[in-house]
Formats: C-alpha cells, structure tokens, sequence
C-alpha cells in the first residue's frame, strides 16, 4: 500500500468511527457550520489546531500559513478573516505560533530562498527589525528564536486589530476577542501571550474613523 493509499483507508476507518460514535454526525455537519472560533496558524505539519485544542470538526475555522502571519496585503487571509468575522460571526481569533517554528528560524538567517520564500521571510524579518534590541541582547540562540516566536505572534495580533475588518467589527458588534497564543513542540501546551478584547487601543495611525 503506498503511503497516500493509507490516507484514504484511514479516511474510511474514521468515517465510519464517527458515524457508529453519532449517526447524525455528517448530516448535522454538512448542513450548518457555526464555529465559535478562527485560527491562524502556521503550516507545519506538527501543530494541528483541532487536535491541540480537542476540537471537532465545525469547532474551528481554520487559516495556515508559513510562520503564522498577518500581511495586510494577504488577500487569501484577508478573505478568511472577512467570511469569519462577518458570515461566521466568529467569538475569538486566535494568532497561534510554536516554539521552533522554522520559518522564523529561516528568517532569522541569511540565506538566499529565492523569490517567493525570501518575499514572505521578509515580513518576519521586519518583526525582527521592531525588536532588534532586544533580541540582539540574547546569546542563546534557541532562547532568541523563541522569543522572536513570541514577539511575532503579538505582532500578527496587533496587525489583525490594525485593519477595517476588526475595527468595524469592534465598533459594531462588540468582538470579536483576538488571541495570541505559542505552543510548544516539546510539551504539547500552549502558551498565551497577548490578549486584545473588542475596543483595545491601537496605535492612532492605523484607526479608522469613519468606518
Ligand atoms: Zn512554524
């Protein structure tokens, strides 16, 4: 059996668990999803957010992108962000991170990744730029990139709160609450480190008056 063979079989194996588990799960599902919940986390292949979180499926809305960013020129997340806020009427969006991420590790070096890839690295890049102080401060190398991890996910946090979409919804519904948030590879928890409830100050620059 080739590996993608498996998938399929496994597929199939799961179907039928929950099927036996609650007969009316795929009919309840495939006609209404209302997640309390959007995510945006990074690709890697070792932070699945359902299953971190003990979440199923119709629980989460889910984004993924390399490192977990916000870019405001990101239509592929901005459309995400827009149908979740607006159609889903999502409670919280959670900006999740993980220690060892390898796109901030990439970042953080000198190598040439070609076009696309240095493209996206540089958004993470300008982060380390923001924080340079201090994360220049750290010796350890491990420590720095695990900092820069979190440092990253406040900055994607607060870049959510910077466009329209949140700041209408702000203004006129009162959420939702933006999350940031950091697991950890090595022991499976996550980690909060910054919480921005509807109404939260943001820097004057970015605010939007007239929404
Ligand atoms: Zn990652």
């Amino acid at each position: 059996m080739t590996p993608y063979e498996k998938l399929l079989l496994e597929n199939k194996a799961w179907a039928k668990e929950k099927t036996h588990e609650d007969p009316e799960f795929f009919n309840r599902l495939s006609a209404i999803q209302t997640p309390d919940f959007l995510w945006i986390g990074c690709s890697d292949s070792r932070v699945p957010a359902d299953k971190i979180t003990g979440t199923q499926p119709g629980e989460i809305f889910v984004h993924r992108n390399i490192a977990n960013m916000v870019v405001h020129t990101d239509v592929n997340l901005l459309s995400v962000l827009d149908y979740a806020v607006n159609y889903l009427m999502v409670k919280h969006v959670i900006v999740c991170g993980h220690y060892g991420c390898g796109g901030i590790k990439a970042a953080m070096s000198n190598q040439d990744f070609k076009p696309v890839l240095n493209m996206w690295l540089r958004n993470i890049k300008d982060v380390y730029h923001i924080y340079q102080k201090e994360l220049n401060d750290i010796k350890d190398e491990e420590s720095r990139t695990d900092r820069l991890v979190e440092l990253n996910v406040i900055e994607q946090v607060t870049h959510l709160a910077q466009t329209s979409i949140i700041q209408r919804a702000w203004k006129t519904k009162n959420g939702p609450y933006l999350h940031g948030w950091v697991y950890g590879l090595k022991d499976g928890i996550l980690k909060p480190v910054l919480e921005m409830p509807p109404g939260s100050m943001i820097d004057p620059l970015y605010v939007y008056e007239d929404l």
